[in-house]
């Protein structure tokens, strides 16, 4: 089985490519079939099959629902 990334709404994540204003920071704002990411840098957001973004992320930096 493969291991699933574990993630939730309001969490702050890092992602594999960092976006082009320099910030590899962003912030889950919508959870469903698409999870909605906003760069913490510039506060573009983008919004990302669930799927895409599993494997787009790298890490959880911080996850205040815990
Ligand atoms: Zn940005």
């Amino acid at each position: 089985m493969m291991q699933q990334k574990e993630f939730q709404l309001h969490d702050e994540v890092e992602m594999k490519k960092q976006h082009p204003c320099g910030t590899n920071r962003w912030k889950v704002i919508r959870m469903g079939a698409d999870i909605r990411i906003k760069c913490m840098g510039c506060q573009h957001s983008v919004m990302l099959p669930r799927s895409e973004f599993a494997k787009k992320i790298k890490k959880v930096l911080l996850s205040p629902g815990e």
